[in-house]
């Protein structure tokens, strides 16, 4: 078993401290994620200009690991960026969890994905998306992402799926930022957190099938500890 971990029994979130000494030092040493982010708990309000995307359409590499999903840009790729306070980040990796993982004025999702960007001194940046389910027929190239990309059905490791990345965020890019942790083993920090507070939808069946391939893979929410929150104006 060695460092395996699960998001049920006793190698769960509850117990993920108590599988290693990295583990246990990463998890007391930093601030941890997920956290409840409700707009009247908001400590300041931060420029919504401090965040731009410089993303293009690129083509991902589909894997499995950490019992999830992964969308990886192809070798060599690193043409998509955020600029967050100034900072540039590179796009290196998308997974999904579900239910999600960060709390919403105490609401859930049944999905959330995380873009996670590193800076060239090694400082990470993670974008958080809330997804809900929608009856409305997709759009062609959402429609075009669904059975290329998203759906765990079809996405085989190795398989390569060309993304529109603009096509995943939200209309509304209103956002929370707060600073706290990785969501996985270790959970070590600091991490940028950047999460838009409305969702995206996803056709009903296609989160079905997240449900089916995937299943419950969503840390539960850690102590905020007077953390400030920060939402975007
Ligand atoms: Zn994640």
């Amino acid at each position: 078993m060695g460092m395996d971990w699960y998001y049920q029994g006793d190698r769960g979130p509850e117990k993920w401290k108590d599988i290693c000494a990295i583990f246990k030092e990463a998890e007391e040493g930093s601030l941890q994620s997920p956290i409840c982010l409700n707009q009247k708990d908001v400590t300041n309000w931060i420029a919504s200009g401090l965040l731009q995307f410089d993303y293009h359409p690129t083509t991902f590499e589909t894997s499995y690991y950490n019992h999830t999903l992964h969308l990886a840009p192809i070798a060599n790729e690193s043409i998509n960026h955020v600029v967050f306070n100034h900072k540039r980040y590179v796009l290196e990796d998308i997974h999904f969890h579900l239910p999600s993982e960060h709390l919403i004025d105490e609401k859930s999702f049944p999905l959330e994905f995380h873009m996670v960007h590193r800076s060239p001194k090694n400082e990470l940046l993670v974008i958080g998306i809330m997804a809900e389910p929608t009856m409305v027929p997709l759009n062609e190239k959402m429609a075009n992402l669904d059975r290329k990309a998203l759906n765990p059905r079809n996405s085989a490791r190795g398989l390569l799926v060309p993304i529109d990345l603009m096509q995943l965020l939200p209309d509304e890019l209103g956002f929370f930022h707060y600073s706290g942790s990785l969501t996985t083993p270790p959970t070590s920090g600091p991490v940028n957190w950047v999460v838009f507070k409305s969702p995206v939808y996803m056709r009903q069946g296609l989160l079905e099938a997240f449900k089916e391939q995937i299943g419950k893979t969503n840390r539960p929410v850690q102590p905020r500890k007077n953390r400030p929150i920060y939402l975007s104006k």
